[in-house]
């Protein structure tokens, strides 16, 4: 066994982390996970927390799942990989892709194409999309269109789709082609409290944008059902079908990038179902193989896999995917944490435990001077943090209170996601009631000492 000792050395000395200044990990390292059972994870000196955040809102199955390490164990004494190029393929992805197509029977899903993880799967979105209309006979329809606060991934594409600034800036210039029009956020918007107002104002811009750029130069709108790393902003319930209602007016592919809320964590199976919408494409990850082994999907429908039914010329080789596409391995896991979404009814439960945890965290709204909104739907919860109640001024994310919260919250047990000027909370789905009630106390208890 490594000494833990050491171990902190070298990560300080030798790895670069994600989404932070690599100085910032010198005055502040990470905390270092060993072990976890469920909705509990113990760092290296054996102190355990209340997992808050599902790794990163994709453990939904819960830690150390027998039936998932089962999997993966048979699947590596038969073989981890092979090439899923030239004419090649393991059983598990097929199995996967036959699973996936099962599940999506609402939404009309027809084909998958795998891949790694979230970034992956909206890549392979945005290319396969203008595939799409290369092979329809329209190749000038290259344009997509995405939501201010979306979150897309870190791909170039993803990066260019993405409406949070800081992503953005560092990697400029990011692929033309790509705009923002704004989201229906009913806590912060310039227009009106009434949802449903909203929901028409913003689908109206994106109708807007569609005509000034020109129908028939976009090619997909990209959106997620309910917006994650914005900061959990909730559309209006009628925003989503009036989206489909806009995109089928101009013949626009409408891509869910349900990579959070893929696979229950919203309250339904998928976010898009729980909007009553059927979208032409569907990107998923995290919960797909709960983080057990990285994985991605694509899944495209009747009316965008006819575009290669139609091919008579074979014009339409997929020029696209990675040497891990479908991987065995990762599919074994992702079938045996399927299994688990579904018999357990982890949809169900999001819906239960996220609105048990809403409860226990509302409060807050009143006790504490920082907290202007909570809000969230299923296991996607925010906590967004304000100067001014008034106004609604978010607080100056400079000073740091989102992480003194989150240090203070693990203190007392629970381990919950500081980002900016907001609190995320996006547990397991298996998450028990005493576990919801860990957290929400932590936290009431991180407002009472860190602000
Ligand atoms: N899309 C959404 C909606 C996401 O929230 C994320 C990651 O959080 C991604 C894409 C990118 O996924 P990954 O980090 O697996 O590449």
């Amino acid at each position: 066994r490594v000494d833990d000792n050491l171990l902190k050395a070298a990560n300080a000395k030798y790895q670069w982390h994600p989404m932070v200044h690599p100085k910032r990990l010198e005055q502040d390292p990470p905390l270092i996970i060993a072990r976890g059972r469920g909705a509990v994870v113990e760092d290296l000196d054996g102190k355990s927390y209340v997992d808050g955040v599902a790794g990163l809102w994709c453990v939904n199955v819960g830690h150390g799942r027998k039936e998932v390490i089962d999997a993966i164990q048979a699947q590596l004494a038969q073989i981890a990989y092979f090439s899923p190029f030239d004419g090649t393929t393991t059983p598990p992805s097929i199995l996967l892709s036959q699973k996936l197509i099962e599940m999506t029977q609402p939404e009309d899903m027809a084909r998958v194409l795998f891949s790694n993880g979230g970034s992956d799967a909206v890549e392979t979105a945005m290319k396969l999309s203008r595939q799409y209309w290369r092979l329809k006979g329209q190749p000038q329809r290259v344009k997509f269109i995405s939501l201010m606060n979306a979150y897309h991934g870190t791909h170039i594409g993803g990066v260019s789709m993405n409406g949070i600034p800081s992503f953005r800036a560092n990697y400029e210039p990011l692929l033309p082609n790509c705009y923002q029009v704004e989201c229906p956020w009913i806590y912060r918007n310039p227009w009106t409290n009434d949802p449903k107002e909203l929901a028409r104002i913003c689908a109206d811009a994106l109708a807007r944008e569609i005509e000034f750029q020109g129908p028939d130069t976009v090619a997909a709108f990209f959106a997620e059902p309910i917006q994650g790393a914005g900061g959990v902003i909730v559309p209006p319930e009628t925003y989503w079908p009036l989206v489909r209602e806009v995109c089928d007016r101009y013949g626009v592919l409408l891509v869910a990038d349900e990579v959070v809320t893929g696979f229950g964590r919203s309250g339904a199976m998928f976010g898009s179902r729980g909007w009553g919408v059927k979208p032409d494409i569907m990107c998923l990850a995290k919960g797909l193989s709960s983080g057990y082994v990285p994985l991605g999907a694509t899944l495209f429908n009747k009316r965008v896999v006819s575009a290669w039914d139609d091919d008579a010329t074979f014009t339409g080789a997929i020029m696209h995917g990675y040497t891990y596409t479908g991987h065995a391995v990762a599919c074994a896991a992702a079938l045996a944490c399927l299994e688990i979404v579904e018999r357990e009814d982890l949809p169900g439960r999001a819906a239960a435990m996220g609105a048990r945890l809403l409860d226990g965290l509302k409060p807050l709204e009143q006790s504490s001077a920082v907290v202007g909104n909570v809000r969230g739907k299923g296991l996607m919860i925010a906590i967004d943090l304000v100067a001014d109640k008034e106004t609604r001024e978010p607080i100056d994310p400079g000073e740091g209170l989102a992480y003194r919260l989150a240090d203070a919250a693990r203190a007392h047990g629970a381990i919950v996601r500081p980002v900016g000027t907001k609190l995320i909370l996006s547990p397991p789905l298996v998450i028990s009631e005493e576990q919801v009630d860990v957290i929400a106390n932590a936290l009431k208890e991180a407002f009472r000492v860190a602000v």
